[in-house]
Order: structure tokens, then sequence, then C-alpha cells
């Protein structure tokens, strides 16, 4: 095991949101034997890239279920081709994407978005992880309304859920909504990395990719919130501060009581701490189950759609904070990183997906915030 740890730790250090950068090439089926030239295990690699060439499966039902999608396109889908939808609400409409990492299966169909049809227009919330697949939820969207997008809502900055941006904003008359810490992602070097990454393995998907400056951009204070309103339906989106990300954002689409809470919590899978902050999180979480505890659904970025008491947001809130406690132990018993990793099993997780990828880079995250905080 040892060996192994040791190059995961090399791997964190390099670690870039969208993909390892010492990973060259998303590990395909043919490798998936033993060790591959990535490091990963058998386990890991099942656990992390779910999904195989020309395995497609949908849940029956995209609420209160623990099914998750298997869902593989070919490096040639068409950008016509509709994406498959769950209507969750009336004139709401959610796409289920693959729990795992972006491999070149599911091609950055690895995160969920969906839409909203009111009576004048379409807020579409989220765009999924790459420009094809941006143009195949407008192409989904026509199937079901000739109403225009008035609104793209992009919750954070993260691949999965904004690389699709730009084929919105080629479109006369959206409005891109996001947050202000955008701006701060689109001029850092983690978008060339993520970017060239995806490039190695799904470059057809990529292709016209640009990065997408909101039109309106949401910020300034702690859970504050901007309103838009369109065709009768009112969404208030909130700041819910860079606690996943640059700057993520939860909607709440009012009179239907619907709360889209992207990557504040995690159902069916790890959450993944890479950017932001656990102590953010943790409060953002507690926030948001004080303020939406009568809602009707919460959307999550990954995962199925939940009814109330809405349990992914309380267990990846207790996954966090036993997180933060275990690191703190840890660092005031004087134990080194490795050890530490070696030591943080949680059987009880091991099961969820992207548990063995995510849990040790959420260790060594959390070690390395808590050192910060602590010292
Ligand atoms: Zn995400």
């Amino acid at each position: 095991m040892k060996p192994l740890i040791n190059s995961f730790l090399i791997a964190i250090s390099l670690w870039m949101y969208g993909g390892l950068v010492f990973a060259q090439k998303a590990p395909s089926a043919a490798d998936q034997t033993g060790e591959t030239e990535t490091h990963y295990t058998r386990e890991e690699v099942d656990h992390a890239f779910g999904t195989k060439a020309g395995e497609t499966q949908y849940p029956a039902l995209a609420i209160d279920t623990d099914e998750v999608p298997s869902v593989a396109f070919s490096a040639e889908t068409s950008t016509d081709e509709p994406l498959k939808y769950y209507e969750i609400a009336p004139s709401t409409y959610f796409f289920y994407g693959n729990i795992a990492e972006v491999d070149e299966n599911n091609r950055g169909f690895n995160g969920n978005a969906g839409f909203v049809v009111t009576d004048d227009s379409v807020v579409v919330i989220d765009s999924l992880g790459s420009p094809r697949l941006g143009k195949r939820i407008l192409s989904t969207i026509k199937t079901v309304t000739d109403k225009p997008v008035k609104y793209l809502i992009i919750t954070h900055n993260h691949p999965d859920h904004a690389y699709g941006a730009i084929a919105f904003k080629e479109q006369k008359g959206v409005i891109v909504v996001g947050h202000a810490g955008t701006m701060e992602y689109i001029k850092s070097d983690r978008i060339d990395h993520s970017v060239n990454y995806r490039n190695t393995f799904i470059k057809e998907d990529m292709l016209g990719f640009k990065p997408v400056k909101p039109d309106i951009m949401v910020g300034g204070e702690l859970y504050s919130k901007q309103t838009l309103e369109t065709g009768g339906k009112t969404f208030d989106i909130y700041n819910t501060g860079a606690h996943h990300s640059f700057g993520d954002l939860i909607v709440h689409q009012k009179e239907d009581n619907i709360v889209w809470i992207s990557d504040l919590a995690f159902n069916n899978r790890v959450t993944f701490m890479a950017d932001g902050s656990s102590e953010k999180a943790i409060d953002a979480q507690t926030w948001l189950l004080e303020t939406f505890k009568d809602a009707k659904l919460m959307v999550p970025g990954h995962g199925s759609v939940q009814t109330s008491p809405f349990p992914m947001v309380s267990k990846t809130k207790d996954y966090m904070q036993r997180l933060r406690k275990d690191m703190t132990d840890a660092i005031e018993g004087e134990q080194d990183l490795q050890t530490t990793v070696d030591n943080t099993y949680y059987k009880d997780w091991e099961k969820i997906r992207l548990y063995h990828l995510n849990h040790k880079k959420n260790i060594d995250f959390v070690y390395r915030e808590l050192e910060l905080d602590l010292f």
C-alpha cells in the first residue's frame, strides 16, 4: 500500500480540479487491470470512472433514489441529439449526470443541470462539462418548448457545471448569470490546466471552448441574494460564498419551492474539497437547512434529487465535520500527513461513489487547512 500512497501524495500536490495533471489520459477499459499508468488500483478506477464504453443506463426515477446513471457517449455524438431529462416538477426538467470523474466515456456528463420553462422563456441552471453538452442542452430544450432561453445561471466555475456555457453565450439574447468569483477563476492558471487536461481525451467535445464572463455577477455579502423574474416565476440567487470553488451560488425557484443547491451537498457521492473551505461549507450547509427546511425538493450538482429532510445535506456536513475533528486530532497529536492518510479510513463511506479517489484528497485538503489554522 505504501508506494501507492506515496504516488497519491505526489498526485495530490499536483491535483487540479478536473483531473490529475500527471495523468496523460483517463484510464480506458483496456487498462483497468491492476495498477494503470496513472497509478490507480482497479477499485479506485471503478469508483472514479464509473462509465464504460457503450454502456448507457438511466434510473427510472431521479428523485429519492440511490440508483445512479451510467451514460456513455461517443466522440461523434451529434450536438442535435437531445439528452434524456426527468420532469421533476411541473415545467422543471433535470439532467441526471454520471457520478464519476470526467472520462472519455461520459465526456463531461458527470454532473447535473436543469431548466425551468416559464410563461415567456426558459431559465437554465448549469451547463454541464463541455461546449458540446451545452449545445445538447439547447437541443433538448427545443424538444420541450419553443420559448427562448433567457437566462443561464452558472452555480460555480468548476468544469462539470460551467464548460458548456459558451454554447449559450453564442445564442443571441441569453443572459449569463454567475458568481463574481468567476472572474478570478478565468484569470487563474487553473482554467488552462483543466482545459488542457480535457483536451487530452475529449478534444472533440471541447471544440469552441471559451471562458464565459457572466453578464450578471452575483456576489456581495454572504447569503445575500439577487432576484430574477421572468414569465411569472421568481428565481432568488444566493451567494453562499467561496466554500467549494471561487464562488458558489444556490438558486431558489420560489413559486415551486425548489432549491438548486449545486455542490453545497452531494448525493450518492463523496464530496470533493480542493477549492473553498470546509469551515465555510459547513456554515453554508447549516444555513441551507435552516433557510429551506420547508423546500419541496433540493437538486444537487451530483446525485439524485431529494425531498425533505434532505439527508444528503446532513450526511455531507457530518463527513466534513468528522474530517475536521480527525485532522485536528492528528495535527495536535503531531501525526504526519502520510500516516494520517493511512489511518483515516471511513469504512461506512467506502461504498459511496468516488470515495477511493476523493477521500484521500479531502484528508490532504483539510489537514493543510487546519495546519494553517492551528499554527
Ligand atoms: Zn460539481
